[in-house]
């Protein structure tokens, strides 16, 4: 093999200095909470990132013994657990049972809005915030608005957004939204412990090879208990569940 010389040698620090200033600038772009962000790493580290069919069994008895203690009544008669992305779009004669949430004209999904009361209820109860919702449902022409205005990068196309089911919301507090909602006291509480309510953060950290979609702390989804119990405790996504449930 040749040599390096002092050429190549001057190359390769220029890369790896440019690196470094690249990866720096992003996660100053992200100003993720470091404390937060980095016991989120370790946590996700010691989950099992790969499902295997061998987890069935696991994921099955699993999912039982959590509805044996918690009695759940009715548990799929409503749309909570509906798997939509770019494979698995909203099909045409789906309608989403819907209810109004304000007076501002926002909607969401009926299954989910005793689990989002109670949610904010206890956000308002613990830190004195409203948690404030940026986007609910939306309907397919929205969406394609959105597509146009923003591009794929941003938006999903019309028919792979989980707000047209009205089960996604992306959620804020007063000064902290976006990737700084992970600085606030309020937007650690929604991530870590959503899903006592039912809620998973649909497109977690690392997870973007399954997801298709880059983190988004502010964007949460109903899939009601105990299945969101589950996907937190095996972090694992959406994906992988529904192959299970
Ligand atoms: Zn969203």
């Amino acid at each position: 093999m040749k040599k390096a010389t002092k050429k190549d040698k001057i190359l390769i620090t220029i890369a790896v200095i440019g690196i470094m200033v690249t990866m720096t600038l992003c996660l100053f772009h992200i100003k993720p909470d470091w404390k937060y962000m980095l016991s989120s790493i370790v946590t996700a580290s010691f989950h099992s990132s790969d499902v295997s069919l061998s987890d069935t069994d696991e994921l099955q008895t699993m999912s039982y013994k959590i509805l044996a203690e918690k009695d759940i009544e009715n548990i799929s008669e409503d749309q909570s657990l509906m798997l939509v992305n770019k494979n698995n779009t909203i099909p045409a004669n789906f309608t989403a049972d819907l209810t109004d949430y304000n007076e501002d004209g926002l909607k969401m999904n009926s299954c989910m809005t005793k689990a989002f009361k109670s949610l904010s209820d206890d956000v308002f109860n613990k830190f004195g915030e409203n948690l404030y919702i940026m986007s609910g449902y939306r309907t397919a022409e929205e969406q394609l608005e959105l597509y146009n205005n923003q591009g794929g990068s941003t938006a999903e196309i019309p028919g792979a957004s989980e707000h047209q089911t009205g089960l996604a919301l992306d959620v804020y507090v007063n000064n902290y939204a976006g990737y700084g909602f992970l600085k606030s006291e309020t937007g650690q509480y929604v991530n870590s412990e959503c899903w006592k309510y039912g809620f998973i953060i649909r497109y977690p950290m690392l997870k973007s090879d399954i997801t298709g979609i880059d983190f988004e702390p502010w964007h949460i989804r109903y899939v009601g208990i105990p299945h969101a119990e589950i996907i937190y405790k095996k972090g694992i996504t959406l994906e992988e569940y529904a192959v299970y449930a």
